[in-house]
């Protein structure tokens, strides 16, 4: 055990979780990663529009009421699904995402031409009133394999102000009901900044009474209004890390986006029984036990996963192709060059994939499970290679 602070420490202890786990080994992880996802994602997103009702933010598209000038077309939207075949089967999934893709008229219509295809495909739309349930009914009979809906408190007052609509909590709330009476797969997504942080175990707490299957928590990127947004700090990163671990083990099925270093977390958990303990952590870890009780199952998270560019594409409403959604560097347009050509063979991509990083991810032993946050460097440090920020484990383990 090496003490960071007086109340701060990495806890080494002897646990069964190694026995019983599904850990993958490094070397293990960095074959499925190569082999999986050099040749093709498992996502592409696709910003079929800016246009929104809502103004959260936190809003990484920094949507607007009225779709841009540019935007794809229902032809141009088609082809692309089209193209997406080519990757091979089984085709990447594609998230119909936004600003809020309820606003294109012909949501519907792309949805049924991937259906015809065989292209599987997600929703992520706004909460306002286009999310009827009716529409709810038409988006699991075209086939939707789960939508999403944003929870960012676990109290009005937290979520109404970060989304910058009162009401929008009660509303978020119907909807998530509605979506689990149509019958659609329902993933709540939650991004992580100083405002809501510590409500963490309670909103955990609230979707699982609910129904809710799967949870995507967001590392905050300081993107479009986001930027004006208050970051945690890399302990408290840390923190939240060593929490979703511990809430894994509920049966919710947990994934984070910009936060790569969770799988770091979990190998560590797992592999060496470490974790990171300060005032803290304890404070989400016994609000998580007084509200869940003991943890009846394994962790849900996976050791491995997607990094932009390494397993996810982006395409943006005016068909501008970038490696993820919070990574602005753009790699060509759909209107004029191949998705799947820029997919497999663009150096940026390549270099991503080959972890080709410098600072402490280009050294790090989990850099192939990892590979740290690609959009949080390009931000802070202005280098898509360069170390992730947020990432307490460069600095501990450099002491
Ligand atoms: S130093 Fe980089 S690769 Fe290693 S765990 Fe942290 S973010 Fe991941």
């Amino acid at each position: 055990m090496s003490h960071v602070g007086s109340s701060s420490a990495i806890i080494t202890e002897k646990t069964s979780e190694k026995k019983n786990s599904s850990y993958t080994a490094s070397e293990e992880a960095k074959k499925s990663n190569t082999h999986s996802f050099a040749q093709k994602p498992i996502l592409v997103f696709w910003e079929t529009t800016k246009a929104c009702m809502l103004a959260c933010r936190h809003c990484r598209a920094s949507a607007i009421h009225s779709a841009l000038p540019g935007e794809l077309t229902t032809e141009e939207g088609l082809a692309l699904i089209d193209k997406i075949t080519e990757f091979g089967i089984p085709y990447p999934v594609i998230v119909f995402t936004g600003g809020d893709p309820l606003m294109r008229k012909d949501i519907f219509e792309l949805m049924k031409h991937a259906k015809e295809l065989g292209v599987k495909f997600a929703l992520s739309p706004a909460v306002t009133n286009l999310l009827t349930y009716n529409a709810m009914v038409k988006i699991r009979e075209l086939g939707a394999t789960s939508i999403s809906i944003s929870l960012d408190g676990a109290v009005k007052e937290t979520h109404d102000d970060i989304r910058s609509i009162d009401g929008t909590f009660d509303a978020t709330i119907k909807s998530i009901k509605n979506a689990i009476d149509a019958g659609l797969n329902i993933q709540v997504n939650t991004t992580v900044m100083k405002s809501n942080v510590n409500e963490l175990p309670r909103i955990f707490n609230l979707i699982k009474s609910l129904g809710v299957k799967v949870w995507e928590v967001f590392f905050l990127i300081k993107i479009g209004r986001g930027a004006g947004l208050q970051e945690i700090s890399p302990s408290e990163y840390e923190s939240v890390c060593n929490f979703l671990y511990d809430a894994s083990k509920y049966g919710v099925v947990i994934r984070t986006v910009e936060a790569p270093f969770e799988r770091r977390v979990v190998s560590m958990r797992i592999k060496k029984g470490s974790y990171w303990r300060d005032p803290f952590y304890d404070h989400l870890h016994s609000e998580l036990m007084n509200l869940e009780g003991e943890p009846k199952y394994n962790s849900t998270i996976s050791p491995v996963g997607t990094l932009d560019g390494d397993g996810i594409i982006f395409v943006g409403n005016d068909g501008t192709i970038f490696p993820g959604g919070f990574l602005p560097v753009k790699l060509g347009n759909v209107r004029k060059d191949n998705i799947v050509e820029i997919y497999r063979n663009n150096s940026i991509m390549r270099s991503i994939r080959a972890r080709d990083f410098s600072g402490y991810c280009g050294k790090c032993e989990f850099k192939w499970q990892c590979g740290g946050s690609r959009a949080r460097t390009y931000y802070s440090e202005h280098d898509i290679l360069a170390s992730d920020p947020a990432c307490f484990y460069s600095r501990i383990a450099n002491r």
